[in-house]
């Protein structure tokens, strides 16, 4: 028997026109240089269909490749939308990315126009010409002072919507793609994830949910976690779909910009990763604020920051796992009822798994290269799999070899993890991090949260290097907080009864700063470069 309900198919413009019918006088804020600008729902509503016949105007083919190099802010959130909901495809450019992969991505994905903020415009414009399909240059004045190029690629934002009609939307297909976004290259060359409406649909879903961020009407929610990052973790169509009033950082990404933003808005939900709420958290330090929760992810949650942010901020860090190819939110690390009468350090320890994913995606652990299931033990690890409607099937146009999944239809995510017997999460490693110790291997997650838990420590982290002996070692790189001391022994001696012997590391290496990606991410294949000639 055939379930005899409507086949509704499930696509942006849905989420769109519920935001304009029921949303419309919910309020956005951008943080620009030149001051924050204010709008509503209403408002981003018409002009995002305007910004739809912009896109008809310049000619973009049928399912063009839209792309932005913009920080989060109102407009982002029309291209979100006109984009998708026209047919087109919105590809978020990187504005970090170094200029090659930049050259690199916008050429594999074959983008027609460039949407781009004045700020970062002396970024792009140098590139242009290497960017052979890109035919036009939007600029978005966010009131930034670059000079703007006397070109006839380049047009003004705000004069092609004026001068547009606005658009019906209609997207009859559920699988054909909304946006795509690379992967930030932490290891290898970028690779293409390429999400449907369908995938944007139900993550959306996904991410509103009470175990996950809970947005709602009540909430007012700033992604600090930029839109061109892993799509912005879903906040940019989350808090819309909720009716959550949405307040975007733009150009304004420093720590004290962004704790200002965060009691003076009225923030109640925000997120972004670990090495922003490192920076924020003196910034926010005993402040009034509105927060009730703060989403962190992207890479392993210090268990020292989140406790810092509980002691002096009124409310640990949620922690999330997922990657690009995940949309990217598969898991939150919400305690369950099972941790209401645990003292504060176990449930601090609880909060430093990465959680039980979300309904809809299901997770496996299997021995390394094989489908061959793992126990739910917490002792056992391997390579975390996973599979969903979320979750990515292929590559974009791969490289040989970047096969993404497996044999019997899960996907490979490269992370090394432990589930417990209810599936919670325990991420050691990224397969290329993980150390490899006279034939066993060595955390350096686990490391690197032991030694952040010192008092005197800002940052940490664990690279392998070469040992005649043992193959690889571990190496610590520590950055101390300003104004504080502490040696090698100390370090070690701290860390000792909390890892298991073997683990401890040969050296620790003083430094002034652990190197980042361009999402903000401790970047070891720059430190194992730095230090492969080392002498153990
Ligand atoms: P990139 O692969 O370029 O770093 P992604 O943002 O897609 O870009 O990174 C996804 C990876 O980030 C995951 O595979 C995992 O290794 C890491 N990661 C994400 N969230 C967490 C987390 N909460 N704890 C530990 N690692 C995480």
């Amino acid at each position: 028997m055939r379930g005899l309900m409507q086949d509704v198919p499930l696509t942006v413009d849905t989420i769109f026109r519920h935001v304009e019918q029921h949303h419309g006088d919910v309020p956005i804020v951008t943080n620009n240089p030149g001051g924050k600008v204010r709008t509503t729902y209403a408002e981003w509503a018409q002009r995002t269909r305007r910004l739809g016949g912009v896109l008809d105007t310049l000619g973009i083919s049928a399912d063009g490749r839209v792309a932005t190099f913009a920080w989060n802010s109102a407009r982002h959130l029309e291209l979100y939308f006109a984009a998708p909901c026209t047919g087109r495809v919105l590809h978020t450019l990187n504005v970090r990315l170094f200029p090659e992969q930049l050259t690199y991505i916008a050429n594999h994905a074959e983008d027609e126009v460039v949407f781009v903020d004045r700020t970062v415009l002396p970024l792009l414009w140098p590139l242009i010409d290497t960017m052979t399909t890109v035919r036009h240059v939007v600029v978005m004045d966010d009131g930034g002072d670059a000079e703007i190029p006397d070109d006839p690629r380049v047009l003004d934002y705000e004069t092609l919507l004026a001068a547009a009609e606005p658009v019906e939307f209609s997207v009859p297909d559920e699988n054909s793609a909304a946006s795509m976004c690379y992967t930030s290259g932490t290891t290898g060359n970028p690779k293409g994830v390429v999400y449907s409406h369908r995938s944007t649909f139900l993550h959306t879903l996904g991410v509103i949910a009470p175990n996950a961020f809970g947005l709602s009407v009540r909430d007012v929610a700033m992604p600090v976690v930029p839109m061109f990052h892993a799509n912005a973790w879903g906040i940019a169509q989350a808090a819309p779909a909720a009716g959550s009033a949405l307040v975007f950082p733009g150009a304004m990404m420093q720590p004290q910009a962004i704790a200002d933003l965060i009691v003076d808005e009225k923030v109640t939900f925000t997120a972004g990763v670990p090495t922003i709420w490192q920076g924020v958290l003196p910034h926010l330090a005993g402040r009034e604020h509105s927060l009730r929760e703060i989403g962190c992810g992207g890479s392993a949650v210090p268990k020292a920051l989140s406790e810092a942010y509980r002691e002096q901020v009124g409310l640990p860090i949620l922690h999330a796992w997922g990657m690009t190819e995940t949309h990217p939110v598969a898991s939150s690390g919400v305690l369950s009822r099972a941790f209401d009468d645990a003292d504060e350090d176990t449930r601090a320890t609880q909060r430093a798994r990465q959680g039980i994913p979300f309904i809809g995606v299901e997770a496996r652990i299997v021995e390394a290269g094989t489908i061959d299931e793992l126990p739910w033990d917490d002792v056992a690890t391997g390579e975390l799999q996973v599979r969903g409607p979320w979750c990515a099937q292929e590559y974009y146009n791969p490289d040989a070899g970047a096969e993404l999944s497996t044999s019997d239809g899960w996907m490979k995510t490269g992370d090394v993890a432990a589930l417990d017997p209810f599936g919670n999460i325990r991420i050691a490693d990224r397969t290329k991090d993980l150390i490899k110790s006279g034939g066993e291997w060595i955390s350096s997650v686990d490391l690197e949260n032991a030694i952040m838990s010192h008092p005197a420590v800002a940052e940490a982290a664990v690279v392998g290097v070469p040992h005649p002996k043992w193959d690889e070692r571990p190496l610590a790189c520590v950055v101390l907080k300003s104004g504080e001391t502490a040696g090698e022994q100390e370090i070690l001696d701290h860390i000792a009864p909390l890892v298991a012997k073997w683990w401890l590391p040969d050296a620790v290496e003083f430094i002034d700063e652990v190197p980042k990606t361009s999402v903000g991410k401790f970047s070891k294949k720059d430190l194992r470069t730095r230090f492969a000639d080392y002498e153990l």
